[in-house]
């Protein structure tokens, strides 16, 4: 048991479906080839008729027993034990890639096999053969799969599959059966939903939330979409539970209006306190504007950033802050907590946020909102661990048009840049570095700086590491025509005259990204551009990105192409990985998955 442990662990698995999914990579077959096949594995009966030493190699002929036909092997690293193994006039079963030279049968190497009839799976691990096969033997019975919650046909699949009595049972050209494949994909479903449900931990909540948003809701000066009112209508229903704290990620293109229902749930918090965490101050005096601008004259809001606070948040219903809120000894306890961006924080600060408000075993209702849209396959997964609801339509059609472009398009570029900015609107250039650097073929921001600066007035310069990064963004935002930056501008400010993004070396960055960086232009209903500047002559990942405008649909675009090779960055959701299961397809088998965790009862 004890060994089995060490083992388990060695090979970083948890549960014995986690065991069952280690699938062999391939099996030897001990089964007569009826047929001679050229270029395959074959096991024959044969008999030595000749032995000889050549060049330091051994030469064995053999009569092949079914055929009659003779078949010649060499033995490379010969020892004295193959002279005894096949001695003349000895009898062998032999298994080899069978060829054929100038007519003559060949097998190099062959092994002499002592049972025939046997499929022995073979295992691709940390361990020694013998010791996985040794676990499979114990752990994998069809007692202790039903156990697991598996039906009959999926246990009889994973039986065959470890357990093989033929060939034939599992593969088809080669391949696993395709009813296999689709039980791998379900088992890995499965096997993953049912461990983030074991995850999940559901606190009381401090307070049930029922106040009203019905004048809110009225006097917005535009009505809410269908989806802002079904995930508001969502957040109703889990603020007025008691025994459990709400546990909610809301997810939503930029744009989408995630804020209306920030503001829609403080209205359902009165009278009592909201918090809301934002990852810049920049972002957090927006949503304090937003927030005075919608909300009803008697909510009182303060602000809480480093050095600048408004507003006297000991006071206030509801208080908006940059991180500076975790080193606050003196907030007051509040019975929702939301993070804005929650993707652009740490675990670390979105669960001190959580613990700072907290009171002993009751905790606040906590929502967090992420505009880093996910596949649905991936939010179902999730809302194991925690109720993700999505936003996946904007308010109004944004047009921004998408354009892959090379070198030969940089005069018009050029043109269309001045045009932009004769019009007062602003123009975004990112670059992939900040200095030079041997690895990217492309100009780096401080290299193409001179350039810019010698055809444009009023030019800003920022990047990761710009310590003014905020104030330069503000001050472009008033007074600037055009911005040089690294993708550090994936922030959620709002610059409304932005109508020209221009990304250098873009085939470089993951369609996330992009897609953020796109989000960045046309924020006003401006039509804009988005060009994707690039030096690599074909790109069909581009080529999809600038047909494609959809948050979700670039997450599932961005799962097909992860394997593709190109050069991704760390912004895309890691996740886990599957082998079988293929996040942007398989739906209908995680919805299954999801049913059938439901309904196994936990041993
Ligand atoms: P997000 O935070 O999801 O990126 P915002 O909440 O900032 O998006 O909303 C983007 C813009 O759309 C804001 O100017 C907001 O006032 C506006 N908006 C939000 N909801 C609606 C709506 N239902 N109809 C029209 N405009 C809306
Ligand atoms: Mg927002």
């Amino acid at each position: 048991m004890e060994e089995a442990k060490q083992l388990f662990k060695k090979l970083k698995i948890y549960s014995l479906l986690d065991l069952a999914l280690i699938i062999p990579t391939s099996y030897n077959d001990t089964t007569l080839s009826t047929s001679l096949e050229l270029g395959k594995v074959q096991t024959l009966e044969a008999k030595v008729v000749e032995s000889s030493i050549f060049n330091g190699k051994l030469r064995i002929t053999f009569n092949l027993t079914q055929s009659g036909r003779r078949l010649s092997s060499t033995f490379f690293r010969v020892t004295p034990y193959h002279h005894k193994l096949f001695e003349v006039g000895s009898s062998h079963i032999i298994q080899g890639k069978l060829e054929e030279y100038k007519g003559y049968l060949q097998m190099v190497q062959p092994k002499s096999i002592k049972q025939i009839g046997k499929v022995t799976p073979k295992y691709k691990t940390v361990l020694k053969e013998s010791e996985v096969s040794s676990l499979m033997e114990v752990y994998i019975t069809e007692q202790n799969l039903y156990n697991e919650g598996l039906d009959s046909k999926e246990v009889a699949t994973l039986m065959y599959i470890h357990f093989p009595k033929s060939i034939e049972e599992i593969y088809e050209n080669g391949k696993f059966k395709s009813d296999f494949t689709k039980v791998l994909k379900f088992v890995e479903a499965f096997n993953h939903i049912k461990k983030l449900r074991g995850k999940r931990v559901d606190f009381p909540a401090l307070r049930a939330l029922d106040g009203s948003i019905t004048s809110f809701i009225e006097n917005l000066p535009f009505t809410l979409t269908q989806e802002q009112q079904s995930v508001i209508a969502q957040i109703q229903r889990d603020l007025a539970k008691e025994d459990k704290a709400a546990k909610r990620m809301v997810v939503g293109d930029v744009g989408s209006g995630k804020t209306m229902v920030i503001l829609a749930s403080v209205m359902m918090a009165l009278p009592y306190k909201s918090i809301l965490m934002a990852p810049t101050s920049l972002l957090a005096l927006q949503l304090y504007e937003e927030a005075c601008k919608h909300l009803p004259h008697s909510v009182n809001v303060a602000l809480v950033m480093q050095g600048k606070d408004k507003g006297d948040y000991s006071e206030a219903d509801f208080i908006i802050g940059t991180h500076a809120l975790l080193y606050k000894e003196d907030l007051p306890q509040a019975s929702l907590v939301m993070v804005d961006e929650q993707h652009r924080f740490g675990t670390k600060q979105r669960a001190s946020l959580e613990a700072l408000v907290s009171q002993d075993e009751k905790k606040p209702h906590f929502i967090q909102f992420s505009a880093t849209p996910i596949p649905r396959t991936q939010a179902m997964m999730q809302s194991e661990l925690l109720d993700v609801s999505l936003i996946t339509t904007t308010p109004f059609e944004r047009e921004v048009l998408t354009q892959a472009i090379s070198k030969t398009d940089f005069p018009n570029l050029l043109q269309h840049i001045k045009e932009e900015i004769e019009q007062k609107h602003q123009v975004l250039i990112i670059y992939p570095l900040v200095e030079e650097s041997s690895e990217v073929p492309y100009q780096s921001l401080e290299e193409s700086r001179g350039f810019w600066e010698s055809k444009f007035d009023n030019l800003y310069v920022t990047h990761g590491k710009d310590k003014q990064k905020e104030e330069v963004l503000l001050e472009f935002r008033e007074k600037g025509d055009i911005l040089l930056a690294t993708t550090v501008v994936e922030v959620g400010i709002s610059l409304p005259r932005l109508t020209l993004i221009v990304i250098v070396g873009a085939e470089r960055l993951g369609l996330a990204t992009l897609h953020q960086l796109r989000g960045r232009v046309g924020r006003n209903g401006l039509k804009s551009w988005c060009y994707l500047y690039s030096n690599a002559t074909e790109n069909f990942r581009l080529e999809q990105f600038t047909k494609t405008t959809n948050g979700f649909d670039i997450a599932k675009l961005d799962l097909k192409f992860r394997d593709s090779g190109d050069i991704l960055d760390g912004t895309i959701q890691s996740g886990q990985r599957f082998k079988w299961l293929d996040l942007a397809e398989d739906e209908e088998i995680v919805s299954y998955a999801k049913v059938r965790v439901r309904s196994t009862p936990v041993i």
